[in-house]
């Protein structure tokens, strides 16, 4: 598509998308969307307010009844042309996810396909939503359980997927016929914006899906949270604000669901095919430049591999070609945000402090834009910093372990449980090792787990409940049992 500009997407909105209007923030207020390979403003959006909050929930409220009424055969004829009309738009989605977000173009393709089959899936699930009926164990009566759209639900989304996370969302609560108001991250709210216009298109009622962007985030899902309409959070992003999520939705007992931060071990054992591990770090850990609550965080390697693993991960890692997102031959694009750069800054320099060796890369490369090298640290200290935070860029650090049983130990000594990978050629001692680690998923000899046909979500703080599969589409059903004797 040559040069990309914004102005190639003939009907991106740049209000809030409410009740199928797209309308101004109701005190005029507006903010800036930054470009992260220049750091230059790439438009301003209508900044939400606690009063367009109210106005979102009376569209999602007056769409409501409709919606849970309309056949679930029309609800997936509508999802399906959902999907069909993401598909065509491809390009234009991946150059505008990669504009904003800074992702190489690769993987906002990558994204762009992920989240176009969460509405071929959910298309394909809606016609689905099966109950029970049984004979109680007494004899006297019939067990009717039916299946019910919880209710309007808010959806909170992150910058590093804009497109993948509100599709994981939406398409679970339209197939069940819930109404939804998405609230997306500050950084990447456009890719929301023309997904609004493509639901649109596809035939969504108006009022079914609310497009709110806001910077004021705190406030307006707080409120959205205190209105007794709301009956559903459906909530992506780090675990701190999770935490807060949880607290604000306990006053009305509003139904969570999720998908907080992650902080992924990786597990090589003495017998792993080498090639293909370090295939997999490579995927598993430089994925959208390591901004994926997937990405492999810590790198446990066995004693006697370690240094051929670690050098010819790091040969790789040096070989990626780092730049603006947009162009054609990058790999590797910039983080999101100054912040993000700096924060994986100081989290090598803490681990490189503490006795770490640098392999490759270690530090911000001379140029304008939220660029970090990628690096590989050998010899990381246990205790390090950068083993326990999520690092949220292009940094591998690698630690070595001789005992499987330590490295099972140091993979589950986290308070977080989303993801793990392990490579081993033995499958059996892969799938007993599967079973001991305390996570959500597991990648067994994968460097990458998401599937929107598979349950995804993590243990302990990483989250509560999952998107995707079967299980997906329950979060957004309440069961209702009927007592009934015939
Ligand atoms: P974040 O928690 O800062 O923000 C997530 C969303 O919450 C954004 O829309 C933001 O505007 C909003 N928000 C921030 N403060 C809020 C508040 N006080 N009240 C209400 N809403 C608020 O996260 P982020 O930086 O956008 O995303 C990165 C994080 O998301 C990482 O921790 C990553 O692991 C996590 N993540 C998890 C998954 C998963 O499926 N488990 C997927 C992608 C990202």
């Amino acid at each position: 598509m040559g040069d990309f500009t914004l102005d190639q997407i003939a009907d991106l909105p740049f209000g809030l998308c409410l009740g199928g209007k797209v309308v101004s923030a109701s005190d005029g207020g507006r903010f800036d969307v930054l470009d992260p390979a220049t750091g230059a403003v790439l438009a301003t959006v209508a900044d939400g307010t606690v009063q367009d909050a109210a106005a979102a929930v009376d569209a999602a409220h007056a769409a409501a009844a409709g919606w849970a009424a309309t056949a679930p055969r029309k609800r997936s004829e509508i999802l399906r042309h959902a999907f069909e009309l993401m598909t065509e738009r491809a390009e234009e989605i991946a150059h505008l996810i990669s504009l904003e977000n800074g992702k190489a173009l690769a993987d906002a393709r990558g994204e762009t396909a992920y989240a176009a089959e969460f509405f071929r899936w959910y298309a394909e699930e809606a016609v689905r939503a099966s109950g029970a009926v049984m004979t109680a164990p007494a004899g006297a009566n019939k067990i009717v359980v039916l299946q019910q759209p919880v209710g309007i639900c808010v959806l909170v989304t992150p910058w590093n997927f804009p497109a993948a996370m509100a599709t994981r969302k939406i398409g679970p609560a339209l197939a069940a016929g819930c109404t939804v108001i998405l609230k997306p991250a500050s950084d990447t709210p456009l890719t929301a914006l023309l997904l609004a216009r493509i639901l649109e298109d596809a035939g969504v009622p108006a009022g079914v899906v609310n497009v709110l962007p806001a910077r004021r985030s705190g406030e307006v899902v707080s409120a959205m949270l205190h209105d007794p309409r709301v009956r559903k959070l459906s909530f992506t992003g780090s675990t701190e604000v999770g935490r807060l999520l949880l607290r604000e939705a306990a006053d009305q007992v509003v139904n969570c669901s999720m998908e907080l931060g992650g902080n992924a071990p990786f597990l090589v054992l003495e017998d792993a095919d080498i090639d293909d591990a370090v295939d997999g770090a490579v995927i598993a850990k430089m994925r959208n430049a390591g901004e994926a609550c997937t990405a492999a965080n810590r790198f446990y390697v066995h004693a006697g591999i370690a240094d051929e693993f670690s050098h010819r991960l790091a040969d790789r890692m040096a070989a990626l070609r780092v730049g603006p997102g947009t162009s054609a031959d990058t790999e590797v694009g910039p983080l999101v945000n100054d912040e993000s750069a700096a924060k994986v800054d100081n989290l090598v320099r803490g681990a490189v402090a503490a006795g770490a060796r640098v392999v490759v890369g270690g530090t911000r490369p001379d140029r304008e834009g939220f660029y970090f090298e990628p690096t590989v640290l050998l010899d990381v200290p246990v205790d390090a910093g950068i083993l326990s935070q999520e690092i949220f860029g292009p940094v591998a650090p690698v630690v070595t372990f001789t005992e499987e049983a330590d490295a099972i130990r140091m993979a589950n000594d986290t308070e977080y449980g989303l993801v793990s990978y392990v490579y081993t050629s033995d499958l059996a001692r892969g799938m007993r090792i599967c079973e001991q680690l305390d996570a959500g998923m597991v990648g067994l000899n994968r460097g990458i787990v998401s599937d929107p046909a598979a349950p995804f979500g993590g243990t302990k703080q990483s989250g509560v409940g999952r998107e995707g599969g079967h299980e997906g589409m329950l979060d957004y059903l309440e069961s209702k049992y009927i007592a009934v004797t015939w």
